[in-house]
C-alpha cells in the first residue's frame, strides 16, 4: 500500500508542497531543486542500516554494501573537488551546522579565538553568532564588510588578525555576492600562524563547476554543505589536509554524532557524479548570468544593491530607498508567487526580525532552465509589486502561468 492509501494526510501535504514549488519563483539562494535520482536515493533503503564507524571499521555488522556507498561517495566527492592526493574526505555530517561544530571540535579547545565574519554582514550563525552554541563556547571575533563598498576588507582582516591573534580563521559567508579571495585569506592567517577554514556552502556548486575559484589550493579545512548550488541532499562535507584527518573523524564520529544517514551519503554519491558533467558545468555558468542580469535589471527598476551587483548565485537588495521593509516585501512578494528572504544588509538599522534587505539568488530557477531574459521578467514582477502591493494576487497568476513553461526537476 503507498503513501497515498495508508496515510492520506502526509500524502496530501506532499502534493500541496510539490505544488506549490511548481508554481512559484523559488529565489531563496540557499534553496535548489535536486534531481528526482538524488531524492530515489535518499527515500531507499539506505535509511535502515546503523553504520557507526567509518568503512572497514564498523562497530556493528552487515556493513558490506553501505561500506561501498560511502567509499563511493567520498571517491566521487574527490573527483568532483579535483582533491589532491594528500587531501581527506568525510561524508558523514548531518548537515552544515554539525559540520563546523564538527571542525571546530577537531581543531579547537573552548575558549580559543576564532576570527569569522559577521552574522550581520553575511556570516552564518555557526560562525559564532552570540545566539549560536558557537558563539558560546569559543572567543569569535567577527570581521565584515566595508559601508562604502559593501565588500571584504582585506586590509582591515588583517589588521584585526594581527591584533587578535586567532587560533582559526574562518571565510565564508550566506549573504555575500562578491567572490571570496581565499589567496588573500591564507595570506592573512600565514602572517598570524593561523588554521583556515572556508565555508563553502553556498558556492559550492559554482566551484565544482568552475565559475568561481576553489580554497583547495590555500587553505586547510573546507566544509560544505550539498543541498545549496550544488543541488543535492540536506548534509554537509569536510574536506581537509590529511594531517587533520584522524582529529576531524573523530569529532564527527564518536565525537558528535552516532550513525550515518547512508542514505543522504548515497545521494551525496549521486550528487557528485552530476557535478561532475558538462551540464553541471553549464548549470553553474547559468547560474552566474541569471545572476548578473537579474541584477542589473533590479538596478534599471531603481533597487541598490549591496556592493551594487553580484559575482555569484546571489543578490542582496537594500530597500532603505523605498517606503517598505524587507519583512514587509517578503511577505508580499510571496502573496504575488515570488519567494525570497528578508536580510539583514551590512549596517543595519533596522531589526533582524524586520530588516532593511532582501536576499534571492537564481540557483534554483536556473535548475528549470531559466535564462537571461526571464530574469527580467522576473525582476519587472518584483519592481511592479514592490510599488503597487494591490497587484500581488494578480502576479501571482501570471507567474503560475510562467512556471508552467519551465518544469523544476525532482517534481
Ligand atoms: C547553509 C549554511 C550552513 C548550515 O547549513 P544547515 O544545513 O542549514 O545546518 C553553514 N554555513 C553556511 C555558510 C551556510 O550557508
Amino acid at each position: 500500500m503507498g503513501l497515498k492509501q495508508k496515510d492520506p494526510q502526509v500524502y496530501n501535504l506532499i502534493q500541496k508542497e510539490r505544488k506549490r514549488l511548481a508554481e512559484v519563483l523559488e529565489l531563496i539562494p540557499s534553496e535548489n531543486y535536486s534531481s528526482s535520482e538524488v531524492l530515489e536515493a535518499l527515500g531507499s533503503v539506505l535509511n535502515v542500516k546503523y553504520a557507526e564507524g567509518y568503512p572497514g571499521k564498523r562497530y556493528y555488522e552487515g556493513n558490506a554494501v553501505v561500506d561501498e556507498v560511502e567509499n563511493l561517495a567520498i571517491e566521487r566527492t574527490r573527483e568532483a573537488f579535483e582533491l589532491p592526493i594528500d587531501w581527506h574526505v568525510n561524508v558523514q555530517p548531518y548537515s552544515g551546522s554539525p559540520m563546523n561544530l564538527e571542525v571546530y571540535f577537531a581543531l579547537l579547545e573552548p575558549g580559543d579565538t576564532v576570527l569569522a565574519m559577521d552574522l550581520a554582514h553575511g556570516g552564518h550563525l555557526t560562525h559564532g553568532s552570540k545566539v549560536n552554541f558557537t558563539g558560546r563556547t569559543y572567543n569569535f571575533i567577527h570581521y565584515g564588510v566595508k559601508e562604502l563598498t559593501g565588500r571584504l576588507d582585506y586590509m582591515e582582516i588583517l589588521k584585526l588578525a594581527d591584533r587578535v591573534k586567532p587560533k582559526m580563521i574562518v571565510c565564508g559567508a550566506t549573504a555575500y555576492p562578491r567572490e571570496i579571495e581565499f589567496k588573500k585569506f591564507k595570506e592573512i592567517a600565514e602572517k598570524v600562524n593561523a588554521i583556515t577554514l572556508a565555508d563553502i556552502s553556498h558556492i559550492a556548486g559554482l566551484i565544482v563547476g568552475g565559475v568561481h575559484p576553489s580554497p583547495i589550493p590555500f587553505f586547510d579545512v573546507v566544509t560544505s554543505t550539498t543541498h545549496k548550488t550544488l543541488r543535492g541532499p540536506r548534509a554537509g562535507i569536510i574536506l581537509c589536509k590529511d594531517k587533520f584527518a584522524t582529529a576531524i573523524n573523530k569529532a564527527v564520529f564518536p565525537g558528535m554524532q552516532g550513525g550515518p544517514h547512508l542514505n543522504a551519503i548515497a545521494a551525496i554519491a549521486v550528487t557528485m557524479k552530476e557535478a561532475k558533467t558538462k551540464a553541471f558545468a553549464k548549470y553553474a555558468e547559468q547560474i552566474v548570468k541569471n545572476c548578473k542580469a537579474l541584477a542589473e535589471a533590479l538596478i534599471g527598476f531603481g533597487f541598490k544593491l549591496v556592493s551594487g551587483g553580484t559575482d555569484n548565485h546571489l543578490i542582496l537588495m537594500d530597500l532603505t530607498n523605498k517606503n517598505m521593509s524587507g519583512g514587509e516585501a517578503a511577505k508580499l512578494l510571496d502573496k504575488a508567487g515570488i519567494v525570497l528572504n528578508k536580510n539583514m544588509i551590512p549596517f543595519d538599522r533596522r531589526t533582524p526580525m524586520d530588516p532593511s534587505g532582501l536576499r534571492l539568488g537564481t540557483a534554483a530557477v536556473t535548475s528549470r532552465g531559466m535564462k537571461q531574459k526571464e530574469m527580467g521578467k522576473i525582476a519587472s514582477w518584483i519592481a511592479a509589486v514592490i510599488a503597487d502591493p494591490s497587484i500581488a494576487s494578480k502576479v501571482k497568476e501570471e507567474v503560475r502561468r510562467f512556471c508552467k513553461k519551465f518544469p523544476a526537476p525532482g517534481l
